[in-house]
C-alpha cells in the first residue's frame, strides 16, 4: 500500500465543527522542515516517518 501523509508522525489532521461536535477533514498540516497544507492522500514525501500504531 502507498504510504500518504495521513499515517505519517509529521501530519496534523484538521478538524472542522458540525453543531456540537468536532469531525477531521481530508486536510492537514505538516511542520516539517515548515508548516504547509497538506491532504491526507498525499503521497509521502522522503521525510515520511511511520505514525506509530499506523
Ligand atoms: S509532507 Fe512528508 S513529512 Fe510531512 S506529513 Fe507528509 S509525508 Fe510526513
Amino acid at each position: 500500500m502507498e504510504k500518504t501523509c495521513e499515517t505519517c508522525a509529521h501530519f496534523y489532521r484538521h478538524y472542522v465543527k458540525f453543531g456540537y461536535r468536532y469531525g477531521p477533514v481530508a486536510a492537514g498540516h505538516c511542520g516539517t522542515p515548515r508548516r504547509k497544507l497538506r491532504w491526507k492522500d498525499t503521497p509521502a514525501c522522503p521525510r515520511y516517518k511511520e505514525r506509530p500504531g499506523s
